[in-house]
């Protein structure tokens, strides 16, 4: 079978270790490394995303409901740009890159060459199950890389249509799909990989960290964390924009599901009355006044997520602060947009990532103080802020440590190539996206060429005073 997936004999460790085999042998036999090779993989992809849109957009819709237009929003065209940037700025991101040189070795020339690593896996989340598992693999494939790609099984129907059009569309050599949950991804994980590329949560990217140590295998982990939005009371901000923006953020991305969703805010204690207003009126414009019956939000993803959630909400200190929302129908997995104001901070709800459509508002007295209350905790993966304040801004920027900021708007940041996407501290561990993304599965080898000429003696023995004096 050319996409291991559904395997009908268990897929153990022997099994994994057979199929790295048969990928190194392609990489080993130089096939992956070429432009042509690389471009015309990349083509393929994009033939996946262009010609299979309806079958991406039901595979969400069976995992997540997730509304068609965020499919094809979020999934589809943002691969489609991943795709077309590769494709475009390939020759000039495989070009050797010149670099200067010292005194000491002159004359010479040097050069930055980007190698390939070789046989790498990529094993990916089930928020953004098309994405998430494509867009690495876009990267490998650009940096000249044999890759085995390890899908969500709690996104199955994505995960199913994967390994079919990968299998399909893209040479199987050295492109292949592995299906399955932990037992396959343990099987994986025991397997010497040139670089492993994990997206999902922060314990079991200690357990891949873990197994990648054991061969030091290099990793790329892209980790959540609770992403905070500041909103400054003080310097006439438009709160429509503002507010629209935070829900487009949070329930207009998976339903809060989103690695880089808004997971609370900060404002002033004097001001979260009129956010709070603003915020439910907007929610009331986009989802209706029975947000569980809304198409244009996603359900969550599952029972087990479903009760993760329930459980944020189940400590009275926590759901006696609920102002907006609270509705839920276990039936369907749907919980309503839920605003919460001033949960005590030592709760479950502002200790952990929420992942869901809850979102809790802090206060403060002065808005100077969000960025304590900001870095007194693990560093998020995104933070937000709106303001018209330039100081505030420029303290924002150099006092708050995320793997990215926008100043004005949410999540956005992900859609520009040129920006690095990754984590810091527990939000993750290097980062993708546009070149980053081949850099990412390269090696960047230092290449110096000397000549013959100018053989200075001052290196080699003896030692003597006059030379240790130069
Ligand atoms: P998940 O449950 O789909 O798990 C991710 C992957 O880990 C899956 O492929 C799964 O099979 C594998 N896995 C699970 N348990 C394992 C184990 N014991 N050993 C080996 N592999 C195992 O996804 P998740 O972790 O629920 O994803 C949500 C988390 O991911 C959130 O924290 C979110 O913020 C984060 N996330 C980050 C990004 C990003 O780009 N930084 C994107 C999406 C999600």
């Amino acid at each position: 079978m050319l996409s291991d997936s559904h395997q009908n004999s268990k897929f153990t460790a022997e099994t994994a270790s057979t199929l790295v085999n048969e990928l190194r042998a392609t990489f080993v036999s130089g096939e992956t490394m070429s432009y042509k090779w690389r471009v015309s993989q990349l083509k393929q992809l994009y033939k996946i995303v262009e010609h299979h849109e309806q079958e991406i957009v039901d595979a969400l819709l069976s995992d997540i409901g997730k509304p068609p237009l965020e499919t094809v929003a979020y999934e589809i065209a943002m691969l489609k740009n991943s795709c077309k940037t590769a494709i475009k700025e390939l020759k000039h991101w495989m070009t050797p890159e010149k670099v200067q040189t010292s005194l000491t070795t002159f004359p010479a020339s040097a050069e930055i060459v980007s190698e390939p690593l070789g046989v790498v896996l990529v094993i990916s989340a089930w928020n953004y199950p098309f994405l998430l598992s494509l867009d690495p693999v876009i990267g490998a494939i650009a940096a000249g890389n044999a890759v085995v790609l390890k899908p969500s099984e709690i996104a199955p129907a994505t995960s199913a249509l994967l390994a079919k059009l990968l299998g399909e569309y893209m040479d199987n050599s050295s492109i292949r799909v592995v299906e399955g949950a932990v037992d396959e991804t343990s099987a994986l994980l025991q397997q010497k990989w040139d670089k492993i590329f994990y997206t999902g949560n922060g314990r079991v990217a200690r357990i891949v960290m873990a197994a990648a140590a054991k061969h030091l295998t290099p990793v790329v982990l892209e980790l959540g964390g609770k992403s905070p939005v500041v909103v400054d009371s003080n310097s006439n901000i438009n709160l429509q924009v503002t507010t629209r923006r935070i829900i487009a953020g949070k329930w207009g991305c998976n339903n809060g599901q989103a690695c880089i969703s808004p997971d609370y805010i900060i404002t002033t204690k004097d001001y979260a009355p009129k956010l709070v207003d603003a915020l439910k009126t907007e929610l009331e414009s986009f989802y209706g006044k029975n947000p569980l019956e809304s198409k244009d939000l996603s359900r969550i993803v599952n029972s087990n997520h479903f009760a993760r959630l329930t459980k944020l909400l189940d400590d009275d200190k926590v759901s006696s602060k609920i102002v907006h929302g609270g509705e839920k129908d276990e039936t369907k997995l749907r919980i309503s947009p839920t605003l919460l104001l001033d949960v005590p901070r030592d709760s479950l709800i502002m200790s952990e990532e929420i992942f869901g459509p809850l979102l809790p508002i802090v206060t403060v007295d002065k808005i100077e103080e969000s960025f304590d209350v900001i870095n007194s905790g693990p560093k998020p993966l995104a933070a937000y802020i709106f303001t018209n304040n330039k100081n505030l801004k420029e303290q924002f920027v150099k006092t708050i440590s995320a793997g990215g900021l926008v100043i004005n708007d949410t999540t956005i940041h992900l859609a520009v190539h040129t920006l690095p996407f990754g984590g810091v501290g527990d939000s993750g561990v290097g980062a993708y996206h546009g070149k980053f993304s081949f850099d990412a599965f390269s090696h960047k080898k230092a290449v110096l060429y000397r000549s013959f000429f100018g053989d200075a003696s001052i290196r080699y023995p003896p030692y003597t005073k006059t030379k240790f004096r130069l």
